[in-house]
């Protein structure tokens, strides 16, 4: 409990070995076995198996029943699994726990089906607010209400005029107020456009309500932040048992910051969190924690610090992705660049020299060009070894940009559950376009180290959703996007699984079921590989083991 409470030890690849060592030197029984299952490993020298065996938190054995079960003595727990699958636990390398799980604690989750309920959820929580103090919601989706289109100030205005009201799209790029939040912004006809943003307009040239990418904080800026650090650690005390739930034992924050690190030092010192944290940080912060001498790596393996974290361009779901060809039925709209290239240069030189890894969010062709721009200039001017170049998302791609992805040895982390979640919204780019979109097939094939993520709340964090939406590239309603993308569901485990590791340096201590490795791990229902793909979804988790312990049964 001491170490855990201390933030200061690196865990790189030589303690990463002598961990191995320890391991397979111990002579004692295993503390645990768990036998008769049916086990992927994700390990291509060993790729499936029928028992492990588990002690201190890692594996120190895997094979057949006979080689593991011999390893026991009277001590020694065993479960029998009677053929269920176990599979190497989910690692989600880009999403947003500790910011969502507090929302989860205090805002309108507005994932439902209409305007008018909305409305009503809102309602209800006004009711409950002393007028004058704001009303925020999550997770609405313009294209998931019934209506058919974008809740606007009116809407929000037959709920209340007395309270300021601020709704996140899901995808985070965009806000939808009420007339008492524009007013207090001091939002009118007149206001004009702040740079990399858009206050939406009628035809009369009133602002409508919705703000879009660097015009949200216009009014998100006014909102004080009511979240103590006790709300941010139940925060992620909560999201981290949500995520945990569905198989997820690793997650990587893709937009730390000071504060949310400090969420996660909190609940880690409180024995709370229920998966690992690598935790990139916000450019913002980058300067004080590298003059506090603080780089990627730091840490142990539950909680790290991970890359920093720069924004290129805007989103997927909320459609404002930079691309090179316009939005569908918009010939206009190209999407916006939310930073140029030579202001995210200058945050990026910084932090490589400084030894870290580097995130940028680049969604459209256009964005992800600008990045690998400065990657390659990062690369040019100060070469680093292994610096391992992360491309948040990387959505929309083309064959020159993946070659010089593979040339940097760079990472893309794109969406993996939108095909079958955000189905609806692949129209806006068009069936050409997805075949270049999400694209893990272009990816593996040029020997490409692409993750899974979720990027919740944005996207379903459920790894089956993951899985089968890779597997099967079809949304929720039968419409199939870009199949030529379509990847084996042995692939997608290993996406899934020890592609995830690589992105955070840590394949040397887990991402497969091998020996050495950390006990993370999921025990399934069915085995995802010989099931209908279009039923991957429906299997159920039935425990999760995170560092030998279940923090997960069903
Ligand atoms: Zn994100």
């Amino acid at each position: 409990m001491i170490n855990r409470r201390k933030f200061v030890s690196t865990l790189g690849k030589g303690a990463a070995a002598s961990l191995f060592i320890t391991a397979c030197n111990s002579k004692e029984a295993p503390e645990l076995i768990l036998h008769d299952a049916n086990i992927i490993t994700s390990n291509p020298t060993q790729a499936k198996a029928q028992a492990i065996a588990i002690s201190k938190g890692r594996i120190v054995a895997v094979g057949s029943n006979a080689d593991i079960l011999h390893l026991a003595n009277g001590k020694t727990k065993k479960i029998k699994l009677s053929g269920k699958t176990i599979t190497p636990g989910f690692i989600d390398a880009h999403s947003h726990p500790a910011s969502s799980g507090r929302q989860h604690l205090r805002n309108v989750d507005c994932d439902l089906r209409s305007i008018k309920a909305i409305q009503d959820a809102f309602r209800d929580r006004s009711l409950k607010t002393p007028p004058g103090d704001w009303l925020s919601g999550f997770k609405y989706d313009d294209t998931k209400t019934a209506e058919g289109r974008y809740i606007t100030r009116y809407d929000l205005d037959e709920v209340s005029t007395k309270h300021p009201i601020f709704i996140r799209h899901r995808g985070g790029h965009t806000a939808y107020v009420n007339s008492k939040a524009l007013e207090m912004a001091g939002i009118d006809r007149n206001t004009a456009d702040p740079d990399g943003g858009m206050i939406a307009r009628d035809e009369n040239g009133e602002a409508t309500g919705f703000l879009k990418e660097n015009a949200v904080e216009l009014v998100g800026d006014l909102i004080p932040n009511e979240f103590t650090a006790k709300d941010n650690q139940a925060g992620v005390k909560l999201i981290t048992e949500m995520m945990s739930k569905t198989g997820v034992t690793s997650v990587t924050d893709a937009y730390g910051s000071k504060e949310l690190l400090q969420a996660y030092r909190d609940a880690y010192a409180a024995d709370e969190l229920s998966s690992r944290i690598y935790c990139m940080i916000g450019y913002f912060d980058i300067e004080d924690m590298i003059a506090q001498g603080m780089k990627t790596g730091d840490g142990d393996e539950w909680l790290r610090i991970g890359g920093m974290k720069i924004t290129c361009d805007g989103s997927i779901s909320e459609r404002t992705a930079r691309l090179s060809e316009p939005y569908k039925g918009r010939p206009n709209d190209y999407g916006i660049i939310v930073m140029d290239e030579e202001e995210i240069y200058s945050y990026a030189v910084k932090a490589h020299r400084a030894g870290w890894q580097i995130g940028i969010h680049a969604n459209g062709d256009v964005g992800i060009d600008k990045s690998l721009n400065v990657y390659e200039r990062l690369d040019a001017e100060f070469p680093r070894e292994d610096p391992r170049f992360r491309l948040e998302h990387c959505t929309v791609i083309n064959e020159s940009l993946v070659q010089r992805i593979k040339a940097l040895n760079a990472i893309p982390n794109p969406f993996s559950t939108y095909v079958y979640f955000h189905g609806e919204k692949m129209k806006e780019y068009g069936k050409e376009r997805l075949e270049h979109m999400f694209a893990v097939r272009s990816f593996l094939d040029a020997g490409i180290k692409v993750t899974q993520t979720s990027d919740y709340p944005p996207g379903p964090f459920e790894p089956m959703m993951a899985l089968q939406s890779s597997v099967t590239r079809t949304d929720m309603s039968g419409n199939v996007w870009g199949p030529s993308q379509k990847i084996s569901i042995e692939e997608a485990i290993k996406v899934g699984t020890i592609h995830g590791a690589y992105a955070s340096y840590e394949e040397d201590i887990k991402g497969s079921l091998e020996e050495g490795k950390l006990a993370d791990l999921v025990v399934l229902e069915k085995d995802p590989t010989a099931v209908d793909p279009f039923s991957i979804i429906d299997i159920k988790v039935e425990r999760t083991m995170v560092n030998g312990k279940w923090v997960y049964e069903s």
